[in-house]
């Protein structure tokens, strides 16, 4: 069965070369046959090219701070290049890197005793989300992906010769999946269940009791749990919890947490990830990297050491990062809220999550076709529902100064309404 018919008809097209462009013969390898670009780079990439060409694109496509790197990191950086720092270290990263978080994990909960065994580095977590991956699952398994969902799990999952297969949260339940969304899916060929909390695309948060439950749920059944934690410190309401403040030590054997420093510390182009894991899966995502990158960058690593040990300073720099998203998620859905455009409440990341509705768009791909014609007529980028797998929503991003968020909603509003 091919990935499309697990996912449903909404997919952008596979891999192919644009017509116009003149290619040596070459016929992708199995390992890609179905490999579809990612949606939301793709995006970003369009209105990029737009703006070179001199149009004046309000860009709410991008899935990235835009803020500076705090000072004090840069700093950090520039200090290690100055000693040294420029040289291979070990696959899974530097140890007082390691160290710092295991300590962080163990600051959460008294009995918590994670080593730096069970902590590996990677360029990025989505580098560590495709270890996971990558190292648990193969032919034959199924993963069930709460969807909408972050594009890259279906096509990690894929890579591995394994199969996604999409769990739909309710909207009712601001799209999160429960345990009954789970039974309708599961089969005795499941073997893992991919978690994202905080999430792209729909900001919403999780609370501890749903992460017990749906752990609870995934260690009765002896599946991998993968949590993708990369949002987690971007929430407004309340603290976003982790995986690891709901499992028990038993719980913990199977479970992958997986973080980073891009979105909380504006650190995308830095590109540090890692991996939590019992220490057989770390030696086994360590093996694997030893084969693909080696170690994450080693001046990024040093200046992660400084955002995860200089805590007075990380904590001021996020707090003013989350306050002005905070400002932007306020009064961009006080707006939408006036409108009358179904949302979903962001509780944390950066993101907005639309309904087009579907008389103000064409077939049945209405993100798509609303989201073309914002760009086009009224010149802002955001990113179809497709991309998520869920092609009747759109996803904005209010990682962009104040301005354009409230120019940018004020005409997806008006577009909305033509
Ligand atoms: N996970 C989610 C849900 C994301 O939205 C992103 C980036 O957009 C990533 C992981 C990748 O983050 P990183 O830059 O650490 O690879």
């Amino acid at each position: 069965m091919k990935l499309a018919d697990h996912l449903g008809a909404d997919q952008p097209a596979p891999l192919v070369p644009p017509p116009s462009v003149k290619t040596a013969p070459f016929t992708p390898s199995d390992n890609i046959a179905e490999l579809r670009e990612s949606a939301t780079i793709a995006v970003s990439a369009r209105a990029r090219a737009l703006k070179a060409a001199g149009r004046p694109i309000i860009d709410l496509g991008a899935g990235e701070p835009d803020f500076p790197t705090p000072e004090f990191i840069r700093v950090a950086a520039r200090c290690a290049i100055d000693a040294g720092a420029t040289r291979y270290t070990l696959v899974e990263g530097i140890l007082p890197l390691r160290e710092a978080i295991a300590q962080c994990a163990n600051a959460r909960r008294a009995e918590m005793d994670i080593s730096a065994s069970q902590v590996v580095i990677s360029t990025g977590s989505k580098q560590s989300l495709f270890n996971a991956c990558f190292v648990l699952f193969g032919a034959g398994d199924e993963v069930l992906v709460p969807t909408p969902g972050w594009t890259s799990y279906y096509e990690m999952v894929a890579l591995a010769k394994a199969t996604p297969v999409a769990v739909r949260g309710r909207r009712e339940n601001a799209l999160k999946i429960t345990t009954a969304d789970l039974d309708a899916v599961a089969s005795p060929r499941t073997q893992g269940l991919i978690l994202n909390s905080p999430t792209n695309p729909t900001g919403s948060v999780y609370d501890l009791a749903e992460l017990q439950t749906l752990l609870q749920y995934a260690e009765e059944r002896g599946w991998w749990v993968v949590s993708d934690e990369i949002y987690r410190q971007i929430a407004y309401d309340a603290p976003a919890p982790s995986l690891l403040d709901a499992a028990s030590p038993r719980a913990r054997e199977r479970l992958v947490v997986v973080d980073g420093v891009a979105k909380s510390y504006a650190m995308t182009g830095w590109r540090i990830g890692w991996s939590i894991s019992n220490p057989e899966v770390a030696r086994a995502m360590t093996a694997l990297q030893s084969h693909t990158t080696s170690n994450a960058s080693t001046v990024s690593q040093h200046a992660t050491l400084a955002a995860l040990t200089q805590n007075a300073e990380a904590d001021a720099a996020v707090e003013m990062m989350v306050g002005e998203f905070r400002r932007r998620r306020d009064a961009a859905t006080s707006l939408l809220r006036a409108a009358g455009v179904d949302f979903i409440e962001p509780r944390g990341a950066f993101y907005l999550y639309l309904r087009v509705p579907a008389a103000v768009a064409e077939g049945p791909d209405t993100g798509t076709s609303f989201a073309r014609r914002l760009l086009e007529k009224r010149d802002v980028a955001i990113v179809p529902g497709t991309a998520f797998h869920s092609p009747e929503w759109v996803r904005l991003s209010y990682a962009a100064p104040m301005a354009d968020v409230l120019e940018g909603v004020r005409r997806i509003v008006d577009e909305m309404r033509s």
